[in-house]
């Protein structure tokens, strides 16, 4: 990795203000019904509590969109964290101000204090230099380790960064290594497998891999939108009929890379988006008045075995609307076939909320390489843009 990390530096006895993902889901009753983002900040914690550091963590929890949201509140973090680490967890009033500073300064090494939702302050999003000013001043040293913010400039991505020396965490550090070296330097054959709603929401991730994959397995619905533009019948399928030139050239695209493109060859079609519809597998064009929900078994034989070939592979977006457990077997086959391509020795990366849901639900989680945090980091990432929140970190 080009940048800096908390162990390229000494850390010890330093006020570190540390930005981490803390934006869990909660119930109603503010319980966190998914605690995987603040487990996996445990490392970066535990690391400057060894090292004596006084650790100032900030984050933010949903849209309070400017201004306090009770139900917003980072509380309930704060107490998880604290069952989780066994240790206490101060919790701010605020993220900034004259009880937070006052808080922050009386801090001894080896104590955390959480300050509250950073988005309560609409300066946050505006990556504000007085709010980001106000922020560093808490604190010596700052840690970014919140993969899923670091594609936005906000003040606790990139703001403050210009106040204090910066360095990525551990779980920032192990996102940008496994997505850095698959798009830089992979281990070949590189397959990556692109599906969900939209060829517009994944055109840049296609055109940016398209230069870099050895092989590229198309599934979900943009599947429809590259079938239209060759003339194969969709029926009623989900089309985005002002993406067709788009298509086209992506196609294009793919045999001058000498990509090998493949598109679904068979599909599980239903007579509406529903649990209970009349449902049929057909070959690769689609009956007038059906719409394709998802891959086929032939088409699940096809990518299994391009799967099977990889060395690295990337996945992003299911297959079909996996959402309705009719419609879920080309999603739950591909997340088996990535567990088996792991075990065989595989790089295995998977962003995106929708796939990292598949492979939960296929029971599969433990055997990939990498389930990257931030769904629209990651694809952002994968564009081959410039992250902000990454780019502001001190250069090695
Ligand atoms: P995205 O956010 O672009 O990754 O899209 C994810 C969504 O795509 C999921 O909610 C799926 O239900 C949906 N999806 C996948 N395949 C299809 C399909 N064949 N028809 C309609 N929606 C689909």
């Amino acid at each position: 990795m080009a940048k800096l990390s908390i162990t390229d530096v000494d850390l010890n006895n330093k006020k570190v203000l540390v930005r981490v993902d803390f934006n869990v889901p909660l119930d109603k009753q503010q319980h966190i019904t998914d605690d995987t983002r603040i487990r996996e900040t445990l490392p970066t914690i535990k690391y400057l509590l060894d090292k004596n550091c006084r650790i100032i963590l900030c984050a933010h929890l949903g849209r309070p969109k400017g201004k306090p949201v009770p139900e917003m509140s980072l509380k309930p973090c704060a107490q998880h964290l604290a069952e989780l680490l066994k240790t206490k967890v101060l919790m701010a009033p605020d993220c900034i101000g004259a009880e937070t500073a006052k808080m922050a300064a009386a801090l001894q090494p080896k104590e955390i204090l959480l300050l509250e939702n950073l988005r309560f302050h609409p300066e946050e999003e505006k990556n504000d230099p007085n709010f980001a000013k106000e922020l560093a001043s808490l604190a010596e040293v700052f840690v970014q380790d919140a993969f899923g913010t670091v594609h936005r400039a906000h003040a606790s991505t990139e703001g403050v960064t210009k106040y204090l020396p910066s360095y990525a965490g551990f779980l920032l550090k192990k996102e940008i290594d496994y997505l850095g070296k698959a798009l830089e330097n992979p281990d070949r054959p590189f397959v990556a497998i692109l599906g969900g709603a939209k060829i517009s929401g994944k055109i840049d991730v296609i055109s940016n891999l398209l230069g870099k994959v050895d092989t590229l397995l198309i599934g979900g619905a943009m599947t429809y939108t590259f079938l239209k533009a060759q003339g194969i019948s969709v029926g009623n399928s989900l089309v985005e009929d002002d993406r067709l030139d788009m298509a086209k050239e992506v196609l294009a695209k793919a045999k001058e890379k000498k990509v090998t493109f493949l598109l679904p060859i068979d599909h599980l079609v239903a007579d509406k988006v529903e649990a209970g519809a009349k449902t049929q597998i057909v070959g690769e064009s689609i009956p007038a008045g059906m719409i394709g929900v998802d891959i086929g078994p032939k088409t699940i034989a096809l990518f299994g075995e391009a799967i099977k070939r990889g060395k690295t592979i990337v996945w992003n977006g299911p297959m079909g609307v996996f959402e309705i457990d009719e419609f879920a077997t080309g999603t739950l086959a591909i997340a088996n076939d990535l567990a088996a391509a792991t075990k065989q020795g595989a790089i295995t990366i998977i962003g995106g909320g929708d796939s990292v849901a598949a492979v939960a639900k296929a029971g599969v989680t433990s055997k990939i390489s990498h389930i990257s945090t931030g769904g629209g980091a990651s694809l952002e990432f994968l564009e081959g843009k410039v992250l902000p929140g990454i780019a502001a970190l001190k250069d090695k």
